[in-house]
């Protein structure tokens, strides 16, 4: 290990080595709940791409397994770290090479974080679409590896949906590029599309092209408050019968509005106990908000379209909803999807499995893509007295993705499998599926030192 270090500071230099054991700690994780904990034997902070061969180089002739980070705000374990390994930080690629009005694309190094890319393009009347609640912190390379989504993907996509080409430090250390500056493209296999999501395991993103698209000059705002969350949830069917599309619609529950009025200081549980937030953007905006406020009405809901300052401050108290706390073993925040057609039936199985084990439940949901974030909870001095508390929890989880799965849904929309969802991988995917991707990873990597024991 000793060795490894030195090879990395013959690499990159010993400023960008550090092996302080603070260091260590504050890499050592995302913000995932910890299943094995490890600290790394080094991170290290390349800032050119030549610096990131060299260090990939290094721990391959070391075979020392890599782990690439980008903000660590990732929710699966996808940025833990794993036994001997070193933490690859992408933080200081943090340049934006390229933003072209005309051809409505940027190219970014990894370390971008979301929201300058979305400050650049804006200038230019132009926006990097995918959007998680985390954009303020999360950078665009981890938002590639993750594919991560967000609110504006109802009507957006997610990243994959906006990536048009890649740069990839390959697991010799070799650089390849991928994909096309053009918005079409088919030549070949879709390497872009494969590495887009594989969460640090086939490659380390260097260089990103995306796709931007048009900054509406218009968006409307309707907050729908709902008497209970089951016809919340069913609000968004009827949104969708109409045929309208929202750019935003966006679900949160009576217990997440409950702790956002007592973090925030906010007043969203008196005016109702689940509210259905809908942004409609662009030119057709007032005529799809005027549609949706109607068939909310329509579906029992008290509906308000919202001033620019008070709309503003649903999305953001929206993107904060997950709270402040970092899930560990007594709080887990889940990342299901499932059809559409099917939310209502999810909502009203997750309060009854909540019920029957006694475990909180609070749910948000990017509901126009069915993608929903339950979380559960035990209370943490309840542990103590009731050792039953964290088996209830661990049965809830097991249960409302088993229960998602029978629905036609999938185990993750939008985090990642990571390292925390490897235990239910086999419950949605078939042997052989999983096999051919050990065999891809194989391929791409044969010794196995990019980011070991996740995704897949
Ligand atoms: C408050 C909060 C809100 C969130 N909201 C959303 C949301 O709305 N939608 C959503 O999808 N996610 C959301 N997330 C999860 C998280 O922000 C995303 O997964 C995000 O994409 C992670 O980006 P990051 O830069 O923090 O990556 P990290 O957490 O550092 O890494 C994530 C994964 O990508 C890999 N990786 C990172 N950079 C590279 C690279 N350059 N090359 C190869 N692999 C790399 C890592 O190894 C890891 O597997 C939220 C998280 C928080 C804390």
């Amino acid at each position: 290990m000793e060795s490894v270090v030195e090879e990395l500071v013959a690499a990159v230099g010993a400023a960008k080595v550090d092996t302080a054991e603070g260091t260590l700690r504050r890499y050592a994780v995302d913000q995932a709940p910890i299943i094995d904990f490890h600290l790394p034997v080094a991170v290290v902070f390349p800032a050119s791409v030549p610096e990131v061969q060299a260090v990939v180089r290094a721990c391959a002739a070391a075979n020392v397994a890599l782990v690439p980070r980008g903000a660590g705000t990732g929710v699966s374990g996808g940025a833990h770290a794993t036994r001997g390994c070193v933490v690859l930080s992408l933080e200081r690629l943090d340049r934006i090479l390229d933003l072209s009005p005309d051809d409505e694309t940027a190219t970014v190094e990894p370390g971008v974080i979301n929201a300058v890319l979305n400050e650049a393009a804006a200038t230019h009347g132009l926006m990097y679409a995918p959007d998680p609640a985390s954009y303020r912190s999360s950078t665009i390379g981890g938002n590639v590896a993750t594919n991560a989504g967000g609110l504006r993907c109802a009507k957006y996509g997610v990243t994959r949906d906006s990536v048009l080409a890649l740069d990839v430090v390959l697991a010799d250390g070799s650089l390849i590029h991928t994909g096309h500056q053009t918005f079409k493209g088919v030549a070949g296999y879709d390497l872009t599309g494969l590495f887009v999501g594989s969460e640090g395991t086939l490659g380390i993103v260097v260089g990103i092209t995306v796709r931007l698209k048009y900054l509406p000059q218009e968006v409307h705002t309707v907050a729908a408050f709902y008497p209970d969350f089951k016809r919340a949830a069913a609000g968004v069917l009827a949104v969708g019968r109409a045929r309208v599309q929202p750019a935003i619609m966006e679900l949160l529950d009576g217990g997440t509005l409950a702790q956002l009025d007592e973090i925030h200081g906010s007043d969203l549980s008196a005016r109702g106990s689940s509210l259905l937030l809908v942004q409609t953007d662009g030119f057709g905006a007032a005529a799809e908000a005027a549609r949706i406020r109607q068939v909310l009405q329509d579906s029992g809901a008290v509906v308000t379209t919202e001033e620019s300052a008070e709309a503003q401050r649903l999305v953001e108290l929206r993107r904060h909803s997950r709270g402040a706390e970092v899930d560990d073993q007594y709080q887990v925040g889940e990342d299901v999807a499932v059809p559409r057609s099917r939310l209502v039936d999810y909502v009203a199985a997750l309060e009854a499995m909540a019920g029957e084990h006694r475990v909180h439940l609070k749910v948000v949901a990017h509901a126009g893509d069915g993608n929903l974030h339950p979380t559960f909870w035990v209370d943490r001095e309840e542990t103590g007295v009731d050792a039953g508390a964290l088996a209830r929890l661990e049965r809830v989880l097991d249960e409302s993705v088993t229960a998602a799965l029978a629905m036609g849904g999938t185990i993750t929309g939008e985090h990642g499998v990571g390292q925390y969802k490897l235990r239910w991988l086999g419950q949605e995917q078939a042997e052989p599926v999983r096999e051919l991707q050990h065999r891809i990873k194989a391929l791409f990597d044969p010794a196995g030192i990019l980011n070991p024991g996740k995704a897949i």
